[in-house]
């Protein structure tokens, strides 16, 4: 019988929860044992670790967040943060691990899969930031989050004739900004991956008034190398039209799952934990042109994300 440990680590992110589920209980159809571990590297330190059986994942398949906690840990990136850990690991005896998290989460389980241990890697982050999927889980949710937000303003920027900024999350990734953007029809998207082109933003609001619109909405990344009451002061100085912002925050991170996050999630789940009894090799799991897929760790963490330059073009095709 192979025993394998679950965490979920990082900033969490809608589908988590989906994904515990999906491995939990396809790695028991298989015979394994599994243990929890609860609040990520910082628990595994701790040997925060519970037996998870078919009934500890019921019901959660809707829910944001994770059953089993997240933390960022200071001490585990150090040597005898790692040490303990692995400790833990040979105490309960785990023969894998399946890791939810973002890229420092990955880095993480790269340093465990180098002291002998096999590891899946799967997405858990709202941000779509890792280079070789090209959806990571909770984005999808996130997007949504956003394009409903944006439509409530959308209403209440037509009734006062005013444009508004509305920053929304992502790090160093603009993929939230220019999905939710694009599909709620925002005049103007910035992305930390092109340089602000202030002029161009000013000139669509000013067109859009001179044809009678009665709202701008701009949708900017968290990070754009321009702050949000920055801009939104130069567009009204140059404007005259009113300019407001609006921070989205954490409101991106929670919510239920959408039906492709569950998706993803259920299926990436169900990969991981076959791969860890039948071809136990450490690896990333994503999602390429439609297909499941288990990508060397090492490599995952070096790919870059490529910018959908053709999605931006359209936005301000379409923008008019
Ligand atoms: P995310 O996984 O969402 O990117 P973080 O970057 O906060 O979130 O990483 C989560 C945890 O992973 C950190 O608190 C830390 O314990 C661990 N970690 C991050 N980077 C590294 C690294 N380079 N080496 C080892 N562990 C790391």
């Amino acid at each position: 019988m192979k025993t394998i440990g679950i965490l979920t680590s990082g900033g969490d992110s809608p589908g988590m929860n989906a994904v515990i589920r999906a491995v939990v209980r396809t790695a028991l159809s298989q015979d394994m044992k599994v243990y929890g571990i609860n609040y990520g590297y910082e628990g595994l330190i701790e040997g925060k670790f519970q037996e998870m059986n078919i009934s500890s994942v019921s019901d959660i398949l809707h829910k944001g967040g994770t059953i089993l906690k997240t933390a960022r840990s200071e001490r585990f990136p150090t040597e005898e943060g790692r040490q303990k850990a692995y400790g833990m690991i040979k105490t309960f005896g785990l023969d894998g691990m399946v890791i939810i998290g973002g890229d420092g989460s990955y880095r993480g389980g790269l340093m465990l899969s180098k002291m002998g241990l096999t590891v899946m890697c799967i997405p858990g982050t709202i941000d779509n930031d890792l280079g070789y999927t090209d959806y990571t889980i909770g984005f999808d949710t996130a997007v949504n989050t956003v394009l409903g937000a944006i439509s409530n303003i959308r209403d209440t920027s037509s009734s006062h004739q005013r444009t508004s900024v509305i920053e929304v999350m992502g790090r160093n990734c603009g993929d939230i900004a220019l999905y939710a953007g694009l599909t709620g029809g925002a005049e103007s998207i910035l992305v930390p991956e092109k340089p602000v082109d202030i002029n161009a933003v000013c000139r669509k609001v000013v067109q859009g008034i001179n044809r009678g619109k009665l709202h701008s909405i701009i949708v900017k990344a968290e990070g754009v190398d321009l702050g949000t009451q920055e801009l939104a002061d130069i567009i009204q100085e140059r404007t005259g039209q009113e300019t407001k912002i609006v921070v989205l925050g954490y409101v991106q991170r929670g919510g239920s799952p959408t039906a492709r996050d569950r998706m993803l999630a259920s299926k990436m789940g169900y990969k991981a934990a076959r791969l860890l009894m039948y071809e136990p090799e450490s690896k990333a799991i994503g999602i390429s042109g439609g297909e499941i897929i288990a990508y060397n760790l090492e490599d995952a963490l070096e790919m870059n994300r490529e910018f959908d330059d053709t999605a931006l073009e359209i936005v301000d095709i379409l923008s008019k």
